[in-house]
């Protein structure tokens, strides 16, 4: 049973039980993840819940809307009293205090919380290759890469442990493995879900979302963990953004400037072919302009490592985590971080360090703070004459491990999905086709983006789109 859907009707017609999903879940990851690598710790605890959750079902009466589904959680979200390691040596042996918001609204709508999963540490990355606790495979080739940093996460899906998993997103960490692995990938507006009890990499950037094999149960799991919350000041409330509603037919906006270089070309002629299906369908797709959007990841790659520096300088080896000897002070705070953090994180930070440090703010981080500005105004323009804009996803399918050993190649793999985190904006990626590479078909996803606030339209033309030809 792949849908959320699935097994809730399975459940409630008590045909198959939480008891069964769940010991299938671990049986599932008993069998693959010593090949596949995607999750880092399981839950035995899962089994009580299910056997709660069961019990439940036989006595009937009203029902939360998520009662014994089984959940992975990527493991930079906090779950009181299990580790959080963002897949970092820093924090290898940090068990969370609280849980984060996110992991109490699907717990009181009846998750169940099956393991963690494994990610780009603090995640950083687009492969899942930068983990302290090695590398997950991309179940559907296990010669390639989940994406990532949400890799983990992906992979569980993938797999056939888990319906869903929950990823995070700064630059594009949900949509990209979930491109990679063949699934529905759903980035929501900034502000929609709260980040209290995230691990943050760039703060005004990331977001959590869910990872899925349909859309309706995207929209299902957004909607539970969506919302006002008193521990994130940078929650929105529903009246925040003028109401984005869904159509009978929408105009589809296509930037093909943007999409010229770097893109596979059979990734492109999957892209060209979903967009003739959306007008077969009866929408109109117009070509678009988006000449800020080419400057993204420019100004992605100065604004997410400032933001990293300043998040990551609380890791110094006194308050928390790894701790390193020293003769002095100075010496433990060198000495935690030289051997805690991996090198990508490390290049990050000082890239970060930099564009903050005086004389070179104004020049950098200032700049790619107004390119930002300019590129909401720039959407704000576009968003008058199209309701969503398509791109591919990424420019190419899941590519080998090891295959990306320049980390600039490993960057331009994030051109279409920072410029959505850098304004804000939702996103979701559907499966649009498969393109080959070495006899085995590999999945191509195509992202739609809507206006702030257009989470439900995004929802409504994906469940078209996407699950009513499952
Ligand atoms: N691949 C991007 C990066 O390395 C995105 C990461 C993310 O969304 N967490 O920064």
């Amino acid at each position: 049973m792949k849908t959320i859907s699935e097994l809730k009707a399975a459940f409630l017609s008590g045909s198959y039980t939480p008891v069964q999903a769940v010991e299938e879940s671990l049986a599932v990851i008993a069998n693959q993840n010593g090949t596949i690598n995607a999750f880092l710790a399981v839950y035995e605890d899962a089994k009580d819940a299910a056997a709660e959750a069961t019990k439940k079902y036989a006595d009937g009466g009203e029902l939360p809307p998520l009662l014994g589904i089984p959940f992975a959680i990527k493991n930079n979200i906090l779950i009181k009293g299990k580790r959080a390691t963002a897949s970092s040596k820093m924090l290898e042996n940090y068990t969370a205090t609280y849980d984060a918001t996110i992991i109490t609204r699907l717990r009181d709508a009846g998750a169940i919380f099956i393991g963690s999963t494994n990610m780009d540490e603090f995640a950083m990355g687009g492969s899942t290759e930068n983990s302290a606790f090695g590398v997950t495979k991309n179940p559907l080739d296990i010669t390639r890469v989940p994406g990532g940093s949400s890799g983990g996460s992906a992979a569980a899906v993938a797999m056939g442990a888990v319906p869903v998993a929950i990823g995070t997103d700064t630059g594009g960490s949900i949509r990209q493995p979930a491109s990679y692995c063949g699934l529905v990938g759903y980035k929501p507006t900034y502000g929609a879900v709260s980040r209290y009890g995230l691990i943050a990499m760039g703060s005004s950037l990331d977001q959590a979302g869910p990872m899925t094999n349909s859309v309706a149960d995207a929209e299902l799991v957004y909607t539970i963990m969506a919302g006002v919350d008193v521990h994130d000041a940078t929650t929105i409330r529903p009246d925040t953004y003028p109401a984005v509603l869904p159509k009978e037919t929408y105009t589809f906006g296509v930037p093909r400037d943007f999409m010229k270089s770097g893109v596979d070309a059979d990734v492109l002629d999957t892209f060209e072919a979903h967009l003739r299906d959306l007008e077969a369908a009866g929408h109109t797709v117009v070509d678009i302009e988006l000449p800020l959007f080419e400057k993204g990841l420019a100004a992605y790659y100065i604004v997410m490592p400032a933001e990293v520096s300043s998040n990551l300088a609380r890791f110094d080896g006194i308050r928390y985590g790894y701790s390193a000897e020293g003769k002095n002070l100075l010496e433990v705070y060198e000495q935690s971080r030289a051997q805690g953090f991996g090198a990508e994180v490390k290049r990050r930070i000082l890239l970060g360090t930099h564009v903050l440090s005086s004389g070179y703010y104004d020049a950098y981080y200032g700049k790619a703070e107004l390119a930002r500005k300019k590129m909401r105004e720039e959407l704000d323009e576009v968003f008058k004459t199209v309701d969503i804009i398509l791109t591919p996803t990424a420019p190419t399918p899941a590519f080998k491990i090891g295959e990306q050993e320049d980390p600039l190649s490993m960057y331009s793999q994030d051109i279409f999905t920072v410029p959505v985190n850098l304004t804000g904006v939702p996103a979701l990626t559907i499966p649009a086709g498969y393109v080959e590479r070495e006899g085995v078909s590999l999945p191509v996803g195509v992202q739609y983006i809507a206006p702030l606030g257009g989470d439900a339209r995004l929802f409504h033309i994906g469940k078209k789109i996407y699950d009513e030809r499952l």
